[in-house]
């Protein structure tokens, strides 16, 4: 059988996922969650964006604020914003975990900083992980954290999650809605875009409403990119882009990685894992054809959404490879979508510093 395609990947959550289970182990075949090292080798994901994603803390009260509207009969408020001290400490756990996995991986596991390290790390079968915040809660308004956060290997941040804060406001889970769903970047949010063009992070336009989006695209002299959603024309919900926000990802010379959690896959925007592959095929379809080839990528949402039962977990990207071959994508376009779109957009913005 041949290799499966190395596929390099928009977006996970397993580092956030083992911090929290102290069953999983990452070295071990198992059966919870998405991802492991053994399941990762089979389904040929060979690297991607390893987010360090703060849930809400426990500790806090849950959430006030006005309702927002309504999905699946219950009230949508946005979650309690974070406090800097907890971010903090959550975020530096996270990033202690997947610095200790890359220790006891015996290079199986690098933290990769250039896309000359990704493309090593791919030449020698080692997965390559870009450090990516969910969230820019761990950065102090005066972003010295950001500094200390890049030299760390920081790479990637989305400004939000699907929450306000100090630099923005993520979209709400409201289905269905559009992206527009409130204010737009801060004047601390516009400052850390320019702090990050400055040192070369990559900013991340998922999970942000449709204003922060472009007073992203306004201040961005590099591609824009959206690690992981999808169409809005074909699935509406507002973590999904509309056909203006593609064309101006395109236009930039950008990316959108595409997502497998069912309620962006659905058009009902249900959590049903008896979804099938061709759901995803479709978004694959759809955004290739509006943006062309060059701009389409995989951003699977791997252990932070319920995905398809048919994909199932890592070991299902083949399947997924498969059905996009059978729908017409010839194989230089299945490499371009699996790693070379995001080797070129990654080494643009990086390089931008
Ligand atoms: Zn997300």
């Amino acid at each position: 059988m041949a290799a499966p395609l190395q596929i390099f990947d928009g977006h996970n959550d397993v580092v956030s996922k083992l911090l929290r289970s102290r069953e999983r182990d990452f070295f071990q075949r198992g059966t919870d969650g998405h991802i492991d090292l053994p399941r990762a080798r089979d389904g040929g994901f060979a690297g991607g964006l390893f987010s360090i994603y703060v849930a809400a803390d426990p500790q806090a009260a849950p959430p006030a604020g006005p309702v927002l509207g309504q999905h699946d009969g219950s009230d949508v408020r946005f979650p309690r914003p974070l406090e800097l001290s907890f971010a903090q400490r959550e975020s530096l756990a996270e990033l202690g975990v997947l610095f200790r996995l890359q220790r006891d991986s015996a290079g199986a596991l690098r933290v990769v900083r250039t896309v000359e390290d990704i493309e090593g790390a791919f030449a020698d079968g080692a997965i390559a992980a870009v450090i990516h915040f969910e969230g820019a809660e761990a950065i102090d308004p005066r972003l010295e954290a950001l500094e200390v956060f890049h030299a760390m290997g920081l790479r990637s941040i989305g400004p939000v999650w699907s929450r306000p804060n100090d630099f923005g406001e993520g979209v709400p889970y409201l289905f269905p809605h559009s992206p527009d769903t409130g204010r737009g970047l801060t004047d601390l949010g516009k400052a850390l875009v320019r702090a990050c063009q400055e040192l070369g992070i990559l900013v991340d336009v998922s999970h942000i409403n449709e204003q922060g989006f472009w007073d992203i695209a306004r201040l961005s002299q590099t591609p824009l990119v959206a690690t992981h959603s999808n169409a809005h024309a074909l699935v509406p919900t507002p973590r999904n882009l509309t056909d203006r926000q593609l064309d101006a990802i395109r236009d930039s010379g950008g990316i959108v990685g595409v997502n497998f959690a069912l309620q962006f896959l659905r058009v009902d925007g249900r959590d049903d894992p008896d979804t099938p592959i061709a759901r995803i095929v479709e978004q694959f379809q759809y955004l290739a054809e509006r943006m062309g080839v060059d701009h389409v990528g995989f951003g699977a949402d791997l252990d932070g959404a319920q995905i398809p039962s048919a994909v199932g977990d890592v070991t299902g990207l083949p399947r997924v490879v498969n059905a996009l071959r059978d729908a017409g994508f010839d194989q230089e376009s299945l490499v371009q979508m699996a790693h070379l779109n995001w080797f070129r957009v990654l080494s643009q913005t990086w390089k931008a510093a």
